[in-house]
Formats: C-alpha cells, structure tokens, sequence
C-alpha cells in the first residue's frame, strides 16, 4: 500500500518483509512467545539474519543493506502486525548499530556490529535503570576507568533482551565532577554477558512477552577500554543519536496495528446483529473510518519523519517524536476500536486483539513516555519559531487595527501602556 512513496528498491525490500511476516512466522510461535515458553526468540533473528533482513540502513561490508531510514519504516510497517516484542527483535539492530556504526571503532564493527547484523550475536541496550527512565541523564550506574579497563557498578531496569542477549550498549556515569555539564555525565560502553553481569529479574509483563525483559545488574564488572563507545564522557551524542531509530521504529512498528483493523473490517462483514451485517450500522463502520484514517496519518508522519532523517532536515528530531507520540496513540486508538467493533469476543484470546491491545499500550511508554515527547516537541517548535532566521510572514500583523497599545503582554507594558496618553481609534 502506498508503495507511490517508496523507491523501486524501497518497495521491494517492503514486499520482502510482507512475504517474510507471511510465510516464515507460524501462529504457534507468537503463541508460544505471548505464552512465555519463548525467553528470547533467538530463532526469530537467525530467520532474519538469513534474509539479510538485520541492519537494513547500515553498510554492506558489516551485512547491511545500505539503504534508507525510509526503507527501514517500510519494512518494520510489515513486521509490526507480529507485535511488540518480534517487533522489537527485529528493530533492535538499527538502535544499537546506530551507536557502532556512527561511533564505534573499526575493531568494534568487526567484533560486533558484524556478528550483530549476521545474527550470530544478539545486542539489547541498557538506558532505563529502578530510579527512572525519563530523567536518563540523571544515570548512576558508573563506570570508573581504571588504566586499561573501567570497572562497572550498578543495574538497569527493563532491558529487552536482558535475557538472551550475548552484548549489551551500557550507558553509565564517568564523569563524577558535581558541577560538570549533565552533557558531559554519561558514557556508552560495550559489556559482554558474563562474569558479574546478572539478569537478576525477569517481569511479569502486561503485553511484549518472548523478549527476555529484565533487570540487570553489574558487580564490579571490568570492561576493557576500547570498549568504549565515541568518546569519554560523550554518551549524550551517542543517546540522541540513538533515539532517532529508537523512537522512528517505536513509530513505525506501531503502524503494523493495519492487521488489527483488517482482522476487525474482515469481522464486520461476516458478523451480523438484528439481521444485518454490523459493517452496515454506521456506528460500526464509522469507528473503521476513523481507525483507517489516523493510521493513515501516523503513516505520513512516521514516512515524513524517516524523510527528514534521510535529508539531514534540521527539525527531523522534532518530526520523529511527533511520529512517535502520534503513531502510538493511534495505535491504541485503533486496537481499541477493533476490539469495540467485535464486541465480547474480542476481548477473549478466541482472536489475538486482546494481544494487540496488550502490547500496544506499551508504545506509549516505552522509547520516551508521551510526556517526555511532548517536552520535546515543544522545545523544538519554540526554538524554531523564535529563530531570528525563520523568515515567514508573522500574523500579527494583519490584524484589522494592530494596535500595539492595547497589546499588554506583562505588568510593566500595563503600566507604559497606562504612562501614555491613549491614541484615539477611529471604528
Ligand atoms: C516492557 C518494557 C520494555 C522496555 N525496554 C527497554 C529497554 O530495552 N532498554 C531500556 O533502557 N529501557 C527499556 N524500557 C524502559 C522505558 O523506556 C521506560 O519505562 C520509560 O522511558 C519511562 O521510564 P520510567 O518507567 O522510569 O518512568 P518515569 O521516568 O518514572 O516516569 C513516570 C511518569 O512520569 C512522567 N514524567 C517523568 N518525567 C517527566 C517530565 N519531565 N515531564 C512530564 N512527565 C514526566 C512520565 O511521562 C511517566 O508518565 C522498557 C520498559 C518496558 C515497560
């Protein structure tokens, strides 16, 4: 669908992944990841990796494919409709290979965004600790450098993948001057399961199930000093770098939720109520409209913001968490109204949009709650809008007696206002 937007290349790497959540994906194993019985569906990301269907964005010699963010939204559009955790699987490689393939050293490529991208490791990545998740620059994990190594002290919390992971992308504190810049905090580094790395936690979740979520703790864990990741203390660039697949990929998995709302259109037309086909009372149908219409304007916004990554547009940050904030409530809205279209049995696993509804509400939380979105929409529009290089026409202007006396904005322009004698205004 909407193929017009894509390149030829776009397209056909998008049909790939439609094929791919078709025909290689049973029924059974997303019952068996909602079931728990799956940790870490490792067997997921070796299928992909045999379809060259990790690292979409990243350069051939480590196994990518060398394409653009548009792409990468295109073919996560299709693996979405598996859900959350699948979703996250398959997304995972384009947040932590951000990191390796923007900063990372050669050596660090070789060792491990290659193996990553061939599927023959699987990386998770350590933001989110028990204090908080939002307030990531407030971290205390800490790392202190220690001649050749750091020794790493502390845990986080939520790690996808803390289960099954064979590498993790830590962000610790090594910087400990109090009155340093909280800019300067933080550094990313690169820590193996092992020795003194314990998922000590696995959580009960609501939705998102399979993905091996935990809590993991480090003890004194010595980690060697190339694995640090850009450079010291500069784990802010690595953070916002980051966040673009983060949150462009939270947006774009959420626009997999077309399969909820075929499911219901498809339910519509078979299921009848006083003796007519439910699609025919408009109350129905009418919730099909608006489901169909915000997922096609996440879709534009989620298209739009990957364009913009692509062009080094200068407010693709504000555009991705746009995409995201708006991509995730939609979502919910429409699993929501596939579920109220279906009436009881949709609330029961006799069909997987309870499951949707489940993992969906997660989209809105994870990757940077809405809130934490909203915080930053607004700062970009307002540094946008008051740039003194924004050059459009200003609207106050125009309006019918642009009286600046009557414009009082603070106590003192009352004040200087009321100082002057009033100009006369003739109606
Ligand atoms: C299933 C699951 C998987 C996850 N996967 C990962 C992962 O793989 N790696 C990882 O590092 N993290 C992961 N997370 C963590 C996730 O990103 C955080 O839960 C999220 O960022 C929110 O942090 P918090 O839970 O600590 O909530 P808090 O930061 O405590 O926020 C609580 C509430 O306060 C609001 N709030 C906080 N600060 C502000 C503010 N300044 N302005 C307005 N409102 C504010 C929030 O919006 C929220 O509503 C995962 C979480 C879950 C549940």
């Amino acid at each position: 669908m909407y193929d017009f937007l894509l390149t030829p290349e776009e397209a056909a790497l998008k049909r790939e992944a439609r094929e791919f959540v078709r025909t290689e994906i049973t029924s059974d194993f997303l019952r068996r990841m909602d079931n728990n019985d799956i940790t870490y569906p490792r067997e997921f990301v070796e299928k992909l990796a045999e379809r060259n269907l990790r690292g979409i964005r990243f350069p051939k010699r480590y196994g990518g494919r060398e394409m653009s963010w548009v792409a990468e939204v295109a073919a996560t559009e299709e693996i979405g409709c598996l859900g959350m955790a699948l979703g996250c699987a398959f997304v995972m490689p384009s947040i932590v290979g951000e990191a390796l393939n923007t900063f990372g050293t050669e050596e660090q490529k070789e060792k491990y965004l290659k193996p990553y991208l061939e599927g023959k490791l699987v990386a998770a990545e350590a933001l989110t600790e028990p204090r908080g998740g939002s307030d990531f620059f407030g971290a205390t994990t800490r790392a202190v450098l220690d001649g050749d190594h750091f020794t790493l002290t502390g845990q986080k919390r939520f790690v996808v993948g803390a289960e099954g992971a064979d590498f993790f992308v830590v962000y610790c504190r090594t910087n400990f001057d109090p009155n340093c810049h909280k800019y300067q905090r933080l550094s990313l580094l690169i820590v193996e399961k092992g020795p003194g790395v314990e998922t000590e936690y696995l959580y009960g979740l609501m939705g998102c199930k399979g993905g091996g979520t935990g809590r993991l703790v480090f003890r004194d864990v010595k980690v060697p000093k190339e694995n640090l990741v850009g450079e010291l203390h500069s784990g802010a660039l690595c953070f916002n770098q980051m966040m673009i697949p983060e949150r462009l990929t939270s947006a774009a998995g959420c626009l997999g939720m077309w399969g909820a709302l075929d499911l219901a259109v498809r339910y519509s037309t078979r299921r009848k109520a006083f003796g007519r086909h439910i699609r025919d009372f408009q109350a129905v149908s009418f919730m099909v409209a608006e489901s169909v219409t915000q997922l096609d304007a996440a879709r534009g916004l989620a298209y739009l913001a990957a364009r913009a990554v692509d062009e080094n547009y200068p407010y693709a940050r504000r555009l991705v968490s746009e995409a995201k904030s708006f991509a995730t409530q939609s979502a919910w809205n429409i699993v929501n109204n596939a579920m109220q279209i279906m009436g009881g049995i949709g609330y029961t696993d006799v069909y997987p949009i309870e499951r949707a509804l489940r993992d969906t509400r997660l989209a809105m939380i994870w990757t940077g709650t809405s809130q934490i979105m909203n915080l930053l929409i607004q700062h970009e529009y307002y540094n946008q809008v008051l740039d003194p290089a924004y050059d459009r026409r200003k609207m106050e202007k125009d309006a019918m007696h642009p009286d600046e006396s009557e414009r009082c904005y603070t106590d003192e322009d009352m004040w200087e206002v009321h100082n002057q004698p009033a100009p006369r205004r003739s109606i």
